[in-house]
């Protein structure tokens, strides 16, 4: 989507620390880091938000998750982690490109802020 940031990224026409990418999903490390690991997971076709899946996600939503669990291992989370998508003004979003926040390495708080 034209202007989207995270649509550049996956694009490669915006730089980023790739940590994974596949057909459909790629994660990156968070511009803004709020925990020793804070990676973002996306899927590499816009969608707004949660707000705007449909039950034609299903596989995508899926992959997302496998990836939460794969980068969880390679960044040596083992003792927890969390994972974290915010919706909307009120909900804390502030890219509308659905991502989820992958937060680890550090004692969780709750609840968040
Ligand atoms: P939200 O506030 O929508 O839940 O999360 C957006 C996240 O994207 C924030 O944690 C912010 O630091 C991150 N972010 C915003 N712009 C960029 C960017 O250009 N590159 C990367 N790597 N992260 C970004
Ligand atoms: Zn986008």
């Amino acid at each position: 989507m034209n202007g989207c940031v995270f649509c550049k990224i996956v694009a490669r026409e915006a730089p980023a620390e790739i940590l994974h990418s596949t057909e459909s999903v790629m994660a990156f490390r968070d511009a803004n880091p709020q925990a020793p690991t804070h990676l973002l997971i996306v899927p590499k076709e816009h969608i707004d938000s949660i707000d705007g899946l449909s039950d034609a996600h299903a596989d995508l939503l899926a992959h997302m998750f496998q990836a939460a669990n794969h980068l969880a291992k390679t960044e040596g989370l083992e003792e927890g982690w969390r994972l974290v998508s915010n919706v909307g003004p009120a909900g804390g979003q502030t890219v509308y490109h659905l991502h989820f926040h992958l937060l680890g390495g550090r004692r969780m708080t709750w609840p968040p802020g």
